[in-house]
């Protein structure tokens, strides 16, 4: 069988079990986007405060007058621009340096790897994001899952573990993408220090989002990490992103970690609109109240019609189990005009089909109540 055939085969089948997905080309970003001159309102992106489409991050593209970096770092793709750029990371999360990637993919399943090896231990949420799981799988390192945000089973495995390992990482989601819940970094941090082990938190949805002036979660829950993954796509509306920590890490990724030895240097156009999101980003209280009221507002309502909605983050899920459910139920917003997208498996767990309605904070409190309406008219 040709190569195309035998693809069409697995599509259909694919398909016949609830699992295709189809890209859909959009015209713009933002809270209301449009599609084949159709308008919707937009509850499902990571732009929370509405930066993607920020005149004043736009105006900044022009600056240095390159475009690309023109090799890896390492070669000749390092410029003043990514050094000045990966300063103000750092100086936003509170740590000493940083070090960006073309993005958190990219950096998670470079960055693990060159931490830990074949005999050392990694201990991964259940419901780490699927770069994690990657980062962990490629280290060789002997990987234990706890259950979600289980800090008694998570004592438990290091007990049994940690004697016969070299080192030790404790990996988790600050907030989990697809639940919105936040991980007990505190309890995490206190108990990798007592069991030697580093720690290891990727805050994707809770930089720009959490946090003094957005400076994350473990800035706001007084934690320390060993390593900070951040990403620049979704608070900070633009591309790629940073792991932050202490300077030997910085050194140490720069020699070790694949995907940024091996990679172009981050396109030198973006770092200027990466520095104005950043300031844009500390000095956006207001759109971070905003985001709060708004997902609490649609938390509320939703859990009052008697919706499964769990998590208390900016990522507001309903989980509908089957796959046809949650797709039934994203077809009919879509019909009344709004994009709130079904999550199904391998995203989530078999069972746990759901819509993920992201607000923004550049949504009208009366774009919430109409999503809520819309629901509410489903029964
Ligand atoms: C989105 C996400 C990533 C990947 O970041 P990108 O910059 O989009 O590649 C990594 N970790 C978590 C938890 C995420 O939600």
């Amino acid at each position: 069988m040709s190569l195309s055939d035998e693809l069409a085969v697995r599509l259909r089948e694919r398909e016949s079990r609830g699992l295709l997905r189809r890209l859909r080309a959009l015209e713009d970003v933002g809270p209301v986007v449009r599609e084949g001159g159709r308008t919707f309102l937009n509850f499902s992106s990571n732009d929370y405060l509405g930066l993607a489409s920020d005149p004043v991050l736009r105006t900044r593209l022009d600056e240095v007058g390159i475009v690309g970096a023109s090799a890896s770092r390492l070669i000749v793709g390092h410029l003043e621009e990514h050094e000045r750029t990966e300063e103000a990371l750092a100086t936003f999360v509170g740590l000493p340096r940083a070090l960006l990637f073309s993005s958190g993919y990219a950096a998670n399943v470079g960055a693990i790897p060159a931490l830990v090896g074949p005999g050392d231990l990694v201990l991964s949420d259940a419901w780490n994001h699927a770069s994690l799981i990657d980062g962990c799988r490629l280290s060789r390192a002997h990987v234990e899952i706890y259950p979600h945000a289980n800090v008694d089973a998570l004592e438990t495995l290091l007990r049994a573990h940690r004697g016969s390992a070299r080192h030790a990482l404790v990996v988790t989601d600050a907030i989990f993408s697809m639940d919105g819940d936040l991980a007990p970094l505190r309890a995490l941090a206190d108990l990798a220090r007592r069991h030697d082990a580093w720690l290891y938190v990727d805050e994707a949805h809770s930089v720009g989002v959490r946090g003094p002036a957005g400076a994350g979660l473990c800035m706001e829950l007084g934690v320390k990490p060993d390593v900070l993954l951040g990403t620049l796509g979704k608070a900070f509306g633009v591309a790629g992103a940073f792991v932050a920590g202490a300077p030997e890490l910085r050194e140490w990724l720069v020699n070790v970690a694949r995907s940024f030895v091996f990679a172009t240097g981050f396109p030198v156009a973006l770092l200027p609109v990466i520095r104005a999101a950043v300031a844009a980003v500390a000095a956006a209280d207001d759109r971070r109240n905003q985001l709060a009221r708004h997902a609490d507002r649609l938390r509320q309502a939703l859990r009052e019609l008697g919706l499964d909605v769990p998590g208390e983050a900016a990522i507001v899920p309903v989980v509908l189990g089957s796959n046809e459910r949650a797709l039934a139920v994203a077809g009919g917003l879509r019909d009344l005009g709004i994009l709130g997208l079904a999550i199904r498996p391998p995203t989530v767990p078999p069972g746990t089909a759901r819509l993920r309605l992201t607000p923004m904070a550049t949504h009208t409190a009366a774009q919430v109540e109409s999503v809520i309406e819309a629901l509410r008219s489903f029964g």
